[in-house]
């Protein structure tokens, strides 16, 4: 709770009041599980990082100025180990070309989830000036937007709550493995909701967030992208 705290403060007052990598310890204080990665500034450093993650990582541009990463080709799934320094710098590149003057942080290198077996779903909030803070949960990915398949409840929800909403999306059958696909770990998911749910319902200062996708595999969940706007 403190640290969490403490993390929300750092942002208030800063010209932009949004978190994304940072985010990733209040996940961890609220037990929703998030791949293994940190964020780099140097090639040399982004090597070292992906070597203690595993033989291929996902790489992200970090910066303030960049909201949707793949959109500018900021993010690389897959990338061996042995080019990784070359994608470090492809990376920076490709944020200076969009935007000359972008603040550019470093570049995280992540843990690459088997997507095979896989569902990208999302778990938002924002708050509602009548109702107060809302949860959300749909399906994920970057084709969010078209698909809009989601479902609301108010802030915190419990087990039962959570669990209805993963039941009501029209998405709900790719969860439990249609099509001989294994079904992906349910009770993860339902925690998930639940535990950022309760984050936001602690800290109403968190005005709006995204963890897009949280990834739900046969394994569990890991919320692979986070997005937190902070009043
Ligand atoms: P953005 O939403 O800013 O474009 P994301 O971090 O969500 O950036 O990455 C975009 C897409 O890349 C995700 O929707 C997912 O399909 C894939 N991806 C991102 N991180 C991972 C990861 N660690 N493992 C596997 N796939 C990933
Ligand atoms: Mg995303």
């Amino acid at each position: 709770r403190e640290r969490v705290r403490e993390i929300l403060s750092s942002v208030t007052g800063r010209s932009d009041n949004r978190l994304g990598v940072e985010a990733m310890e209040i996940f961890d204080a609220y037990g929703v599980p998030t791949p293994e990665g940190a964020v780099v500034d140097d090639p040399v450093e982004a090597e070292r990082v992906a070597e203690g993650i595993g033989e291929e990582v996902v790489m992200k541009i970090v910066s303030p100025d960049i909201l949707h990463k793949s959109d500018i080709g900021g993010v690389k799934v897959g990338v061996p180990v042995a080019e990784v320094a070359d994608a470090y710098e492809d990376l920076v590149s490709r944020a200076r070309n969009y935007q000359p003057d972008a603040t550019i942080l470093g570049v995280q290198v992540q843990e690459l989830i088997d997507l095979d077996d896989g569902v990208e779903t999302i778990v938002g909030s924002h708050t509602d000036p009548q109702f107060g803070p809302l949860v959300m949960f749909g399906l994920g990915g970057v084709f969010v937007e078209i698909m809009e398949d989601t479902t609301f409840r108010l802030a915190p929800v419990g087990r039962d709550e959570a669990a209805e909403m993963t039941e009501e999306i029209d998405a709900a059958p790719l969860l439990r493995g249609a099509r001989g696909r294994e079904a992906v770990d349910i009770d993860a998911v339902v925690d998930a909701v639940r535990r950022v749910s309760q984050l936001v319902a602690d800290f109403p200062s968190i005005v709006e967030l995204d963890v897009n996708p949280l990834v739900a595999t046969p394994d569990g969940v890991r919320a692979v992208d986070l997005r937190l706007t902070v009043d």
